[in-house]
């Protein structure tokens, strides 16, 4: 049996994901073989960025503009400037992917942000020829924003939308035609993040057109996000899908196939739940937890590595599973993940990479586990160190007690170069309120401690907590401004109240109770948050102002400082921020 497995537009093509070579060694760890991986983020990105496409979409933007379609959300200043700016566009949009991938264009920022523009001004132009309403904006990262997607019925309605009809096409020339050719017996999608959730609909729908009888499952993050939604109009989306996975979708994927294969009743395969007759089929009792000490490396083996937009791929490979916290009560990630801590062994993580360099050649790596413990970084440095792998590396951890500038030196010596950390805030009522677990005065001892070490530092915070005040929020701009020095990013937004966080129980006891479900929300829930909307304008200033202290924000997207990091040092953020916006004032004046 054939088994396609997809990864859908919506996330960065600059980097490939993690999930579906995970998926590819389980497969083959079972002895299945019969697989092809399709990345389609990097391959709509690519198929996009081309010159006949470019130069009709300004045909029909210049079309709308005359005929006076475009609406508020696209000021006509604005698309006046954007056609006469891309008047050449067309000629230059297919070096774009190549100049990506050029180390004398990509470590040159100026010839770095050159090319970013241009395929930035295609990208709204594309997103303008489709959607003129302006709730279609196809980035690096995003897509179809203005859309919500509660229920069965308002995707639908996205599917139906002319907007929807930039990805059909693509679909319908680069990956039905294998559908038609191989008609295989099972197609997974891996859905990490939301945007990707529309253009994962969209597909089914074109395969089930084709191929009627091919088994289609979904998993991953976002997929046991809306287990609720999924199961309480499984009438409806059974139109579109067979099953779909909760938790880990590894060992579910394998049994699955073999028990497609069998011909056998899918209620032995772990995690999944299936549509029967349009209802879900029991689900699963329990959540299978993928047991990380038996898993083969991952398989980059069919992953299309020549096309992705960088000079070196940055792999992501995540080395722990769950967070061993898991008490933030912001955080809903013991709602998706659903299952314990757990890390792949040491010793056996260093063979995955001495595995995926002799595979890929690459060796700049992004752990992109949820959390990390600071003790496994620790064992996994002094393990690299042993075996004299010769990498550079991103990962993710918390703040704790203990991580001295001697845990960072480590670290650093078995070549990290960054790392991400999840600040929140820095005002101690709210870092409370939370359940952070990290009092200030550590948190600054360990950005002391990384940066002294030579490792990047990107913290992730976010303003308008409920309950949280305006001098509050002003607390975290202020800790974030003094120890700028030992900051290189800062990862901001509005706090989002997110589908299966404790913090909806807080609110719940307070009587701000969302006005639907839980249940009725894919992934986040409106509740009133009246500290934030009586201050808007102040609290909106905080944001930019902290934005502001970081004008890498605009020079490098996430993937490319990791490499600028990797080849030049962490110094080289800030220095590439300066010139940004020293180029910015120059623009202007
Ligand atoms: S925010 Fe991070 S540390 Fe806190 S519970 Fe979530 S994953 Fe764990």
């Amino acid at each position: 049996m054939n088994i396609f497995l997809y990864f859908c537009p919506g996330a960065d093509p600059a980097m490939p994901h993690a999930a579906l070579p995970a998926l590819a060694a389980r497969l083959r760890q079972d002895g299945i073989h019969d697989y092809s991986l399709y990345d389609l983020n990097v391959e709509a990105f690519l198929y996009f960025l081309n010159g006949e496409k470019v130069t009709r979409a300004r045909e029909i933007v210049q079309q709308q503009l005359n005929n006076g379609e475009l609406t508020s959300a696209h000021p006509r200043q604005e698309v006046e400037k954007l056609l006469a700016a891309s008047a050449d566009l067309p000629q230059r949009i297919e070096d774009c992917a190549a100049g990506f991938r050029a180390p004398e264009i990509f470590y040159s920022p100026d010839k770095l942000w050159a090319i970013k523009a241009d395929a930035k001004a295609a990208f709204r132009l594309l997103s303008l020829q489709y959607d003129p309403t302006g709730r279609l904006r196809f980035d690096k990262y995003s897509l179809f924003e203005g859309f919500s997607y509660n229920s069965f019925e308002e995707i639908r309605a996205a599917l139906e939308d002319p907007a929807a009809t930039m990805l059909v096409e693509f679909y319908r020339e680069k990956v039905i035609p294998d559908i038609i050719a191989k008609t295989p017996g099972l197609v997974g999608f891996s859905v990490p993040y939301f945007p990707q959730l529309l253009p994962a609909f969209l597909l089914a729908r074109e395969i089930r057109k084709t191929s009627p009888h091919t088994h289609i499952t979904y998993g991953g993050p976002v997929i046991t996000w809306g287990k609720e939604t999924l199961m309480r109009q499984a009438d409806q989306f059974a139109s579109l899908i067979d099953s779909f996975c909760i938790g880990e979708g590894e060992d579910c994927i394998s049994e699955l196939a073999k028990a497609l294969e069998m011909k056998q009743d899918l209620s032995v395969v772990p995690n999944l739940v299936y549509f029967q007759r349009g209802k879900p089929a029991d689900g699963p009792h329990r959540v299978n937890a993928v047991d990380l000490g038996k898993l083969m490396a991952p398989d980059y083996s069919g992953m299309p590595m020549e096309k992705y937009p960088a000079p070196r791929r940055v792999i992501s490979l995540p080395l722990t599973k769950g967070c061993y916290y898991n008490r933030c009560r912001f955080c809903n990630y013991s709602f998706i993940k659903m299952t314990t801590y757990r890390e792949r062994p040491a010793a056996a993580a260093v063979r995955d990479i001495e595995h995926i360099i002799a595979q890929t050649g690459d060796r700049v790596f992004s752990f992109e586990s949820d959390v990390i413990r600071p003790g496994y970084l620790l064992e996994f440095s002094r393990e690299l160190l042993r075996q004299g792998v010769d990498i550079k590396w991103h990962a993710v951890m918390r703040f704790e007690k203990g991580t001295s500038r001697d845990f960072f030196d480590v670290l650093a010596r078995a070549g990290c170069v960054r790392i991400y950390f999840g600040l929140e805030s820095a005002n101690p009522r709210i870092l409370q309120k939370m359940d952070k677990g990290a009092a200030v005065e550590i948190i600054q001892k360990t950005l002391e401690a990384c940066s002294g070490a030579g490792i990047a530092a990107e913290v992730g915070a976010f303003l308008g907590y409920p309950g949280e005040t305006v001098s509050e929020a002003r607390d975290t701009l202020n800790f974030i401004r003094l120890n700028r020095s030992h900051i290189d990013r800062v990862d901001t937004g509005f706090f989002r109240l997110l589908k299966g966080a404790p913090v909806v129980e807080d609110l719940a006891r307070q009587g701000l109770c969302p006005d639907k479900t839980g249940a009725d929300y894919w992934y986040t829930i409106n509740v009133p948050n009246p500290t934030l909307e009586n201050d808007r304008p102040t609290f909106e200033g905080i944001l930019q102002e902290l934005e502001n202290l970081f004008p890498v924000l605009g020079a490098l997207d996430i993937p490319e400082e990791i490499l600028y990091a990797a080849r030049f040092g962490k110094a080289i953020i800030n220095q590439v921020g300066e010139m940004f916006e020293r180029s910015m004032s120059h623009q202007e004046h």
